[in-house]
Order: structure tokens, then sequence, then C-alpha cells
């Protein structure tokens, strides 16, 4: 018996890093997944092979989370596929940082369409189907700059603000129908994309978390489990974060 037996859910850009953690997360848990990534790559093969491997319904999908068309395309197709659609998690994202006075409009506009955009396409798609179905989870993958800001991430901070925004209007407007939207804010959490950063920077921000480390993908997952289950049936609008009491 899993946590999320019979239930199918979308997971945006899971062909690594968090993305991956949770929707192997979800089919340990029983769920069919369909995840998407910008193009079917080697990661993206390997996360729908393992997805597969635990005996659950799995298949990557190729799609721009930032294109409204795309993205209706896209949840048409798994919905053909898969029947139905009970959780949604908008976790695709990048970063482009850089201090304000020399942020260039494009880095904006790709943070912002990549990272926040791609949320209101997605959740545009599913409205109607989990309408219909009468139940729906929807996650949207925040962090801890989008409740506190971080200089150098103006672009970044506000679409994961954005993310607040919007799963907390999302929770008021279609709570009636037994729709649930939750935001989760990690803090530092070790994958590709903190990997990337200068050792001193690293160091600087475990100086911040009060338990001394990064988190782990499989830790945010776990949360997304809670959000996603029946076990979190009464929690909505909320934004739970995941960092290690460096926010609190
Ligand atoms: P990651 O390792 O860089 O993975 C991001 C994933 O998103 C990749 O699979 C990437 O696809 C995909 N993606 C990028 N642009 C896309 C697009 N336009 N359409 C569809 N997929 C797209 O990042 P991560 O660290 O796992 O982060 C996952 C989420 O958690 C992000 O929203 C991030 O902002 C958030 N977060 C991360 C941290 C952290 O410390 N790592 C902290 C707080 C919040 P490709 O493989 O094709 O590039």
């Amino acid at each position: 018996m899993g946590l999320l037996d019979g239930k199918v859910a979308i997971v945006t850009g899971a062909a690594r890093g968090i993305g991956r953690a949770i929707a192997l997360k979800f089919a340990q848990e029983g769920a069919d997944v369909a995840f998407t990534d910008l193009a079917i790559d080697d990661n993206a093969k390997a996360t729908e092979a393992e997805i597969n491997a635990l005996g659950v319904k799995g298949k990557a999908y190729a799609s721009n989370a930032a294109d409204y068309a795309d993205t209706e395309r896209v949840v048409a197709q798994i919905m053909e596929d898969f029947g139905r659609i009970d959780v949604l998690v908008n976790n695709a994202g990048i970063t482009r940082d850089g201090a304000i006075k020399r942020m260039t409009e494009q880095q904006w506009d790709m943070v912002i369409n990549v990272n926040l955009k791609s949320a209101f396409n997605f959740i545009h798609a599913v409205q109607p189907i989990m309408f219909k179905q009468k139940n729906g989870s929807i996650i949207n993958m925040s962090s801890v700059v989008g409740v506190s800001g971080n200089a150098n991430q103006a672009n970044y901070a506000a679409s994961k603000a954005g993310l607040i925004g919007l799963a907390k209007s999302v929770a008021q407007e279609l709570g009636p129908r037994n729709i649930r939207a939750n935001a989760i804010a990690p803090g530092f959490i070790l994958t590709e994309m903190t990997d990337v950063l200068p050792d001193n920077v690293k160091e600087g921000w475990y100086a911040q978390i009060p338990l001394r480390r990064g988190g782990t993908p499989e830790e945010v997952a776990n949360v997304a489990l809670f959000l996603a289950s029946d076990l979190s049936s009464f929690v909505s609008g909320q934004v739970l974060q995941v960092c290690g009491a460096m926010n609190t």
C-alpha cells in the first residue's frame, strides 16, 4: 500500500535534481508519473526507466514549461495517456543571477517565464481536469528567497515570491472544488543548480543554516509527498520551508 496508490502526478523539469527525486518518491508510493523536461536527454530517459522499474507507469514528455501553447499540448497528451491528473508539481526552474544594475531584460524575462509563467501555464491547463474530478493537489516549488529576498537574485526571488502568491490564490479560488494548492520553499539543497557555486559561497550558506549543511533532494521530495497525499488533506494555501531552520 502506497500513499499515492491510484493517483496520477505531473512533475515539471524532473529529469534531474529535486524534480527527479519527487518523481521517484511518488512512484515508490504507487503513483503513475508523467514528467516533463525541455528535451528528452539521457537524464530524462534514465528517470523514466527508474520510474517504470518501480512497477508503475512513468513517461517523459519534451515540453518547454514557459510556453503556453506547448503546455496545453502536453497536458492534453498526458490526459490521453494517463486518463486523469491528481497532482501537479510545478518544479521547473532556472537561475540567471546578477546585480540589479547589471541585470538584462533577457535575464529578467527568462527567469520569470521559466519559473513563474510556467506554473500559470500548467495550473491553467490542469484545472478543468481537477475541477471535473473534484480532486487535486497543486505544489509550486518556491524557495526561501521567495519569502525573504536575496541580493543578486532579484529576478529569481521575484519569481519565487510570485509562486507563493499564485499557490495561495489558487487555494482560495479552487478550494470549494476540493483542489488544494501549496508552496514548498527549499533552502540550500545539494543539486546541479547549487553545485556550480564556488566553495566559499557554499560555506557561506552552511554558516547561515542552523543544521549546518545543505539539504538533499530526497528531503524536499518527502515534503512534496506529504502535500501530494491525503495526509495533508486539510493543508492548503501554505508555504512549507524546507531549510534546516535558515528561515524561521
Ligand atoms: P536543476 O537541477 O537545475 O533542475 C531543473 C530542471 O528543470 C531540469 O531538469 C531542467 O531541464 C528543467 N527545466 C529548466 N527549464 C525548463 C523549461 N523551460 N521547461 C521544462 N523544464 C525545464 O534544479 P534543482 O536544483 O533540482 O531545482 C528544482 C526546483 O527547485 C527549481 O524550481 C529551483 O528553483 C527550486 N529550488 C532549488 C533549490 C536548490 O538549492 N537546489 C533551492 C530552492 C528552490 P534540463 O535538464 O533540460 O535543463
